[in-house]
């Protein structure tokens, strides 16, 4: 990619007000797209995300200029953002999906690129790692997602691997492997971007990963933020306040 990209905002959407409030604040940066999941697996049952309630504020935030996105687990999610976004008068062109962690159904992932292959092509799909450690799994993901779908439309992300029994004396939530991130990306030849909040699991660590990480060739972040990190629904411990995005922001676009 030719320039670094940096993808920031809450775990989830939980109410117009915080969204916005995120959306304001990321304006004033150059190359940040938003991050603000409508849906969300959960390791253990409970708030599962707003679902539809909240495409009306991602359309507000595409009017704004944002390039906005969300994890999407299933292609009618494709098709409700889709549909409520135009319904809205929003701009589809500002518009992202992801595939998180936890949806390895490759009948699903090809099913979500699909329904993205009809949408306007300026609308890329997110690919992360699956939560364990194997390279092959993570390229079949890509060679499935890519049989639907442009592969300029593609962007990887590492997420770190479910730790299993392995040293970890920072107690990250989620294992680094920027080798094999690195081969993947020299592999298919798309863009990789890092996902610190997944793999620091603490918002002091996610400082750390980004330097642990600086060496290596990726092309961008996606951050957790959130207006009231404490307060957040889902992931409270490692989402950044908004303060904290601009040190994020001027450390990364040096
Ligand atoms: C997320 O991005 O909030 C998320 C659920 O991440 P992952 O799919 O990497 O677990
Ligand atoms: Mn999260």
């Amino acid at each position: 990619m030719e320039e670094k990209i940096i993808i920031a905002g809450p775990c989830a959407a939980e109410n117009e007000e915080q969204v916005l409030t995120v959306a304001e604040h990321l304006k004033k940066f150059k190359n940040v797209w938003m991050r603000a999941s409508l849906w969300k697996p959960r390791t253990k049952p409970g708030f599962d995300g707003v679902g539809k309630k909240g495409i009306p504020w991602l359309a507000k935030i595409t009017k704004m200029g944002i390039v906005v996105g969300t994890e999407v687990l299933l292609p009618e999610h494709v098709s409700e953002v889709l549909n409520g976004i135009e319904k809205e008068g929003g701009n589809l062109k500002n518009l992202f999906f992801w595939i998180g962690a936890r949806n390895q159904n490759h009948f699903l992932q090809r099913k979500i690129a699909q329904r993205l292959k009809k949408a306007p092509k300026q609308i890329k799909l997110l690919i992360k790692n699956q939560p364990w450690p194997d390279i092959n799994h993570w390229l079949g993901i890509i060679e499935h997602v890519s049989k639907e779908l442009e592969k300029e439309r593609i962007i990887l992300c590492h997420r770190g691997f479910a730790p299993n029994g392995q040293e970890n004396s920072l107690n990250f939530r989620n294992l680094p492997d920027f080798e094999l991130a690195i081969e993947v990306k020299r592999k298919t030849n798309l863009p990789m971007i890092l996902d610190p909040s997944h793999i620091a699991g603490n918002s002091e660590l996610v400082f750390k990963v980004i330097e642990m990480a600086i060496n290596y060739d990726f092309d961008g972040l996606m951050v957790e933020i959130h207006p009231h990190p404490q307060s957040a629904k889902t992931d409270s411990q490692q989402q950044l306040n908004l303060k904290e995005f601009c040190q994020i922001f001027s450390l990364y676009s040096k």
